[in-house]
């Protein structure tokens, strides 16, 4: 029953996430990625995993279906990092239409979240521990004006990292 209730509170969390993001992807001219966002949570493979993480109190398996829900969907900034034979991380820059699209997933999420926040405050909070190419946080910052800072911090704290820098070319070096 808990299980039943976790499932209806995904779906309709989903729709409504759907409903706002098809309206802002409009706006900015790319209605096909608004219609076709986050599909993937629809899997049973994400679906059930992603309902009980957030409406029911945790999922072991989360990890696993968050990781295949970025590596499904380009307009998730994860899915642009590159990790080389090496082991070495590389940030590419994201394309237009998917930074356009993972801005409005960012506004959709906080009109159901946090009706009450703006997406600056939001960002000015949740940038440091995005790694971005330099390109892609030069876009977000004129987007959501912000000035740009020289170079890209990031402190991926889910990792345990902090102070890293990406370079121009992508390439990620720990700051000293
Ligand atoms: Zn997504």
């Amino acid at each position: 029953m808990k299980s039943l209730v976790a499932y209806w509170k995904a779906i309709s969390y989903l729709v409504r996430h759907k409903w706002h993001i098809f309206w802002l992807c409009w706006k900015t001219g790319i209605p096909w990625l608004g219609l076709l966002h986050d599909w993937s949570k629809f899997l049973p493979s994400e679906f059930f995993t992603y309902a009980q993480q957030f409406h029911n109190g945790g999922d072991l398996n989360f990890n696993t279906a968050q990781l295949l829900h970025h590596h499904r969907n380009k307009h998730h900034w994860q899915w642009w990092i590159l990790v080389t034979d090496k082991g070495e991380e590389i940030v590419l820059p994201m394309p237009d239409k998917y930074r356009r699209e993972m801005l409005c997933d960012w506004k959709a999420a906080l009109c159901i979240q946090h009706p009450k926040m703006t997406i600056r405050d939001w960002y000015a909070v949740h940038e440091q521990d995005m790694c971005l190419h330099p390109q892609t946080r030069k876009w977000l910052n004129r987007e959501l004006g912000f000035r740009n800072t020289e170079y890209v911090v990031c402190s991926t704290t889910a990792l345990g990292r902090a102070g890293l820098i990406v370079a121009d070319d992508g390439k990620v070096y720990i700051s000293r």
